[in-house]
C-alpha cells in the first residue's frame, strides 16, 4: 500500500499508466548573429501555438466542468504569453546570440526558483501550473510534442500514475477511460486537484515515491477519500472496497438531509455550530452547510505573503463582506495572530529559536498599536450595524486584555470625535489556548466576554508537542485525559462567572472528538466549514446522555488510548462506527491522530 491525501473522493480500480512528461534536457546552444531574429520568431511561434492548445483546453473544460473551473487555464494563458518574461527571454536571445530552447529555459529557472522561494502561499500553489506552461513551450521548441497525452490515449482504462498531475491532463481524456489520478506532488487546493473532484475523478496526491513503486500496467485500487493507493489488489480487498463505496454513499445521503435539519440531539439538546472561516473563499461553503454564523475567523491571510499590512479600508471591506454572507448571525473575528513565518514580507521579523513560544499573536499586537489600531478601527466601523466580538489569541495574562480593550476604547472614542460610523464597542472575548489561561480563567473571567477554546494550541502546549511535527502526530492527542480536564475546568469556570465557553479549536471537528466535547457540557462548537454536515448528523445521531457518559468515564481514564475505546464502546449501540471510518481526514482537520484506527 502507498499512502498520499485523498483529494477528489471515490473509488478507482485500473491498470496504471505511468506518465512522463518531464522537462527535457535543454542544451546549452548559440546561434551565429545572422540567425538570432529567427531564434526570436521561433519563440514567438511556440508561444501562439500553446496559446492555441491551452484555448482547446480551456474551452473544453467550459463544456465539461463550468466556467470557474475554465479560468484556471485563462490564468495559464497569461502566464505563458506574460510579457516581462517573454521581453527578458528575447533580450536574452539578442544579447547573448542564444538559442530560444536555451534563453527560455534560463529566464524560466529564474522564475520558478523566485515563486518556490516566496512565503506566499497562493503563489506557490499556482507553481504547478507555471511549470505547466513552461513545460509547453520548451517541448515545443525542443521539436517534441507538448501533449502530455502523447502516446497514453489508446487505452481502455487508466489510473495514470506521475510524479506531478497538470491541470490540462485530467480534462483531456473521457471520463470512462480515465478512472483515476495518483500523483507525488499536488495538495488539496492545487488546480489538477480542484478539477479533478469537478469532474468526478477520484484523485489522490502527496503519493512518495509512487512513481517509482508502480510499473505500467499494476493493477492500482485507489481511495481518493482516505489517499490509499493498493496494488494488485486481492479480491476481498476489492470486495472490501465496494462495500466501503456503498457505505459511503449511505452516509451521504443522511449527510445531506441533515443539512436542512435542527442541530438537536436526540434527547432535545440544541447545539449551535458554526464555522471556522480561514479564507475568504471558505464562505460559501460554510453558508452553504448552514453555519450559524463564524466563530473563528481567522485574519493571517491579509498579511501573509503580502509586502505591507493591509489597510484598515481593506479590512473593513472583508468583515463587511463576512457579515453580510452570515445576516445577522454572529461574527467573532480574532485579532491577528501572527508569528513564525506570518508576517508582511516587508515585516522586519525577529529570527527567533522557539517561534511558538516567541513573540507571537496578542503579544505582537501590544508591542506594535500601529498593526493592532487599524485592524480594531476596522472591526468597530463593521459592527456599526453587525453582530461582531472581538477574540484574542495566545492569551496569558489578565494585563493582555485589559490593555486590548483600553486600545479599543481610545480608537472607539477616536472614532467618535471623527464623526465616522463605527459601534461605541464590542464584546471581547478570550481565546483559551495555552495552559495559563486555563488556570488563570477565574481572573480573565472578569475582564472577558467570552471564553473559546483552541483545543490546537492547548494540546500543543499542554502535551509539550509540537501541533506542526508529523513524527509526534500520534501523539498530538486532543482527547489525551490531560486536555479533557482542562476542557472541564474552563466550562466549570465559565459558568461559575457567567461567561458562555465555546470550542473552535479542529478537535471540534474530528467526529468523536466532538462527542466528547458535548458530553463535557460545551453546546457551541465552531468547526472546519467541509466538517459541519457530518458534525450536524453525529448531534443529531447520539444522545446527549450517551455523551455524557463516555465524557465522564474519559475525565477518569489513565490515558489517550483508554478515552478511545470509551468511546467507541459507547457509541457502538448507536452508530454504525464504520460509518464514520468510511469518511477518511476531512480537509481542515488539524494534525491530531483520528480515534479511529
Ligand atoms: C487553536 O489553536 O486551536 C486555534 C483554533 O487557533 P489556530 O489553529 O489558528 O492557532
Ligand atoms: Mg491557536
Amino acid at each position: 500500500m502507498i499512502r498520499g491525501v485523498g483529494v477528489s473522493p471515490g473509488i478507482a480500480y485500473a491498470p496504471a499508466v505511468i506518465l512522463e512528461w518531464t522537462f527535457p534536457d535543454v542544451p546549452d546552444r548559440s546561434v551565429a548573429p545572422g540567425e538570432v531574429e529567427r531564434e526570436v520568431r521561433r519563440l514567438n511561434e511556440a508561444v501562439v501555438a500553446v496559446v492555441a492548445t491551452l484555448n482547446r483546453l480551456r474551452e473544453r473544460v467550459l463544456e465539461r466542468a463550468g466556467l470557474e473551473e475554465s479560468r484556471i487555464f485563462e490564468a495559464q494563458i497569461m502566464m505563458v504569453q506574460d510579457a516581462d518574461f517573454l521581453d527578458g527571454v528575447i533580450h536574452l536571445i539578442r544579447e547573448n546570440n542564444l538559442s530560444a530552447e536555451t534563453a527560455y529555459e534560463f529566464k524560466a529557472l529564474e522564475l520558478r526558483a523566485a515563486w518556490g522561494g516566496t512565503a506566499n502561499v497562493r503563489l506557490r500553489e499556482r507553481l504547478a501550473d507555471l511549470l505547466a506552461t513552461q513545460l509547453r513551450v520548451l517541448r515545443h521548441l525542443m521539436g517534441q510534442s507538448d501533449d502530455e497525452l502523447f502516446g497514453l490515449r489508446d487505452h481502455k482504462h487508466v489510473i495514470i500514475v506521475a510524479h506531478e498531475i497538470y491541470p490540462g491532463l485530467t480534462v483531456q481524456f473521457d471520463r470512462d477511460q480515465l478512472l483515476g489520478l495518483v500523483s507525488e506532488e499536488g495538495t488539496r487546493t492545487s488546480h489538477a486537484a480542484i478539477l479533478a473532484h469537478s469532474l468526478g475523478i477520484p484523485c489522490v496526491m502527496g503519493a512518495t515515491g509512487a512513481v517509482a513503486r508502480i510499473r505500467g500496467g499494476t493493477m492500482v485500487l485507489l481511495d481518493g477519500t482516505t489517499g490509499s493507493i493498493l496494488l494488485e489488489p486481492t479480491v476481498a480487498e476489492l470486495e472490501a472496497a465496494q462495500l466501503m463505496a456503498a457505505r459511503r454513499h449511505k452516509l451521504e445521503l443522511q449527510l445531506e438531509a441533515a443539512t436542512q435539519q435542527p442541530a438537536v440531539t436526540p434527547d432535545g439538546h440544541t447545539i449551535t455550530l458554526m464555522g471556522n472561516v480561514d479564507l475568504p473563499d471558505e464562505i460559501e461553503t460554510a453558508v452553504r452547510h448552514g453555519a450559524q454564523g463564524v466563530g473563528l475567523l481567522r485574519t493571517e491571510f491579509m498579511v501573509t505573503g503580502r509586502a505591507h499590512l493591509p489597510s484598515e479600508d481593506e479590512q473593513l471591506e472583508y468583515f463587511r463582506r463576512v457579515t453580510f454572507a452570515f445576516g445577522s448571525a454572529p461574527i467573532v473575528i480574532r485579532t491577528y495572530d501572527l508569528g513564525g513565518d506570518k508576517f508582511p514580507a516587508a515585516f522586519d521579523a525577529p529570527s527567533e529559536a522557539n517561534p511558538f513560544l516567541g513573540w507571537r499573536s496578542i503579544r505582537v499586537c501590544l508591542d506594535q498599536p500601529e498593526i493592532f489600531r487599524p485592524q480594531l478601527r476596522a472591526i468597530l466601523r463593521a459592527a456599526a450595524d453587525r453582530s461582531i466580538q472581538i477574540m484574542l489569541p495566545l492569551v496569558t495574562r489578565v494585563e493582555e486584555v485589559v490593555r486590548a480593550r483600553e486600545i479599543l476604547a481610545e480608537e472607539s472614542d477616536d472614532l467618535a470625535r471623527a464623526g465616522i460610523r463605527a459601534a461605541k464597542d464590542v464584546p471581547v472575548g478570550v481565546m483559551v489556548e495555552t495552559p495559563a489561561a486555563v488556570v488563570m480563567a477565574d481572573r480573565l473571567a472578569k475582564v472577558s466576554a467570552f471564553f473559546s477554546v483552541g483545543t490546537n494550541d492547548l494540546t500543543q502546549y499542554t502535551l509539550a508537542v509540537d501541533r506542526g511535527n508529523a513524527h509526534l502526530a500520534s501523539r498530538f492527542n486532543p482527547h489525551d485525559p490531560a486536555i479533557l480536564r482542562m476542557l472541564s475546568q474552563v466550562l466549570e469556570t465559565g459558568r461559575r462567572y457567567n461567561v458562555p465557553v465555546s470550542v473552535c479549536g479542529e478537535m471540534a471537528s474530528e467526529p468523536l472528538h466532538a462527542v466528547l466535547l458535548l458530553g463535557l457540557g460545551f453546546t457551541t462548537l465552531s468547526v472546519a466549514p467541509p466538517a459541519l454536515p457530518l458534525l450536524k448528523w453525529l448531534v443529531r445521531t447520539v444522545p446527549m446522555e450517551t455523551a455524557r457518559r463516555a465524557a465522564a468515564e474519559a475525565l477518569e481514564a489513565p490515558g489517550p488510548d483508554a478515552v478511545t475505546e470509551i468511546l467507541r464502546e459507547a457509541l457502538k449501540p448507536v452508530l454504525d462506527l464504520r460509518l464514520i471510518d468510511t469518511q477518511g481526514p476531512l480537509p481542515g482537520r488539524g494534525s491530531g491522530a483520528s480515534l479511529l484506527p
